[in-house]
């Protein structure tokens, strides 16, 4: 209980990952409960599964690792099964061998190396954001600070866990953003084959952690008022007071729901979403049973929105192939300003090269995705400028843009901050 002997009460806007773990680590605190406004009728933001011909198919969140540590206990905990993802290829070459390129010892030493060099590098990012020359890096493109420390494997490495995995090219991922998801985890999770996938779908273990949760669904946020003893927080269905807010949801989308402040719009100023189209797809002539299928042209910077990124079958075989072995995969695109039209016609196109034949898309959905962080905002502080403005006018924040498109940063980062958040809360009372 708090020093008042009330509990704190936090509003939260968004029933995405990052709402929904922030919500159960406040209220683990024992100090706090939250009341979490979504303006769709179904939790998971991103997380998202369809039932299509007899089994459930993510078209949003799709793999845990070691990184999902939270998550994966909470899993654990619910007795939510996952399967191993275990095979991954590039342009029918074991994903591992591309990233060794021939060399297995010299790729084990450039690791360790790498290793070293993120651990320096995260820790600067941590402990010395102000110093002008952390700004510079955090500002420089991840694939200069590869180069300039000389890791070609580490490059080819990036380019399967970054631009493959939807997080833009190495020429354009500012450092500071790709090494928060590049790091010792993602490599180790791979070859020690630890990439898994709840087998129900990242939409049911959601719905499993809001069962004993505040959820209100189907209430989209359309006004903040914050004021010194309190916020009210209106929707449709009206207006309820709350202690605190955390803004778990695109800042931008709020931008007429609250009165920004002057850190609130240098932020919505600073981040550029990029566009990821995800779409199950039924393909003829595809006979590969491969978990995942990487194309190394779409890899290289410069290729063009649209081009096929990655392909996976999706769902289980089915009994009896037809004549021409239609089966269902996952495939995933850089839309940039392409229409769905325009990628439906790449995507058929791209498999046509790869001799399948695109029988019809079943479900096609170009997500928000990926904030980036301006250049000249990281070298102007925005790093530090984000984190100081945490607790502002009873606001906290969290999501994809105060860590990472991913769920294991988000879930992480939430760790941190719901103890803080009570901590401060708990401060301005005394
Ligand atoms: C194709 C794809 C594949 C991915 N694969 C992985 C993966 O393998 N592993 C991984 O860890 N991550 C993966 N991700 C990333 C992960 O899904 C996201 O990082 C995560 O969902 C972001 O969580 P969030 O809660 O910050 O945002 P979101 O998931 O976007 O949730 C935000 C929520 O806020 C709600 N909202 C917005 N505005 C309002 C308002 N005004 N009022 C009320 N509610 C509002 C939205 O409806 C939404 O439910 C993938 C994402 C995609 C799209």
């Amino acid at each position: 209980m708090g020093l008042t002997g009330r509990m704190l009460t936090v509003g939260i806007v968004g029933a995405g990952p990052a709402g929904l773990s922030a919500a159960r680590l406040l209220e683990e605190t024992g100090r706090a409960r939250a009341v979490i406004f979504e303006k769709d009728e179904r939790v998971g933001g991103k997380s998202f599964s369809t039932p299509r011909y007899g089994s459930m198919h993510d078209i949003g969140t799709c793999y845990s690792m070691l990184a999902h540590a939270t998550t994966n206990r909470w899993m654990k905990e619910l007795r939510i099964p996952q399967r191993p993802i275990d095979r991954q290829m590039v342009d029918g070459v074991p994903v591992i061998r591309y990233i060794l390129g021939g060399k297995p010892f010299t790729t084990a030493s450039e690791t360790l190396r790498f290793f070293r060099a993120w651990e320096t590098q995260m820790r600067a990012f941590e402990e010395r954001p102000d110093d002008p020359d952390v700004r510079q890096t955090a500002a420089m493109p991840v694939g200069d600070w590869i180069d300039a420390h000389g890791f070609p494997s580490m490059r080819r490495y990036m380019q399967r866990g970054l631009t493959n995995m939807g997080y833009g090219y190495l020429d354009e991922a500012p450092t500071v953003q790709a090494l928060r998801w590049c790091g010792p985890d993602l490599l180790i999770s791979g070859a020690l084959k630890r990439i898994k996938a709840p087998e129900k779908g990242w939409q049911n273990f959601w719905e499993r952690i809001s069962q004993r949760l505040d959820v209100r669904l189907g209430q989209p946020v359309e006004e903040i008022r914050r004021g010194n003893d309190g916020i009210d927080i209106v929707t449709p269905a009206g207006a309820t007071r709350v202690d605190a807010l955390l803004i778990a949801a695109p800042l931008d989308e709020l931008m007429h729901a609250l009165r920004l402040t002057a850190a609130e719009q240098r932020v919505i100023d600073a981040v550029k979403w990029d566009r990821l189209c995800a779409s199950l797809a039924a393909i003829a002539g595809w006979r590969r049973n491969d978990d995942i299928v990487i194309y190394e042209d779409a890899l290289k910077s410069g290729a063009p929105p649209g081009v096929l990124l990655s392909s996976r079958v999706a769902g289980p075989p089915p009994k009896k192939q037809d004549r021409h072995g239609t089966r269902f995969f996952m495939c995933f695109q850089y839309a940039g300003s392409l229409t769905n039209a325009d990628l439906a016609a790449k995507l058929r196109r791209d498999v046509e090269q790869r001799g399948g034949y695109l029988d019809h898309l079943a479900v096609q959905k170009v997500w928000k995705f990926s904030p980036r962080y301006d250049a000249d905002a990281l070298r102007d502080g925005l790093i530090s400028q984000m984190r100081a403005m945490q607790g502002d006018e009873r606001t906290w924040y969290t999501g994809a843009t105060f860590s990472f498109e991913a769920v294991s940063n988000i879930v992480e980062f939430n760790r941190k901050l719901a103890p803080e958040m009570v901590r401060q809360l708990e401060a301005m009372r005394r």
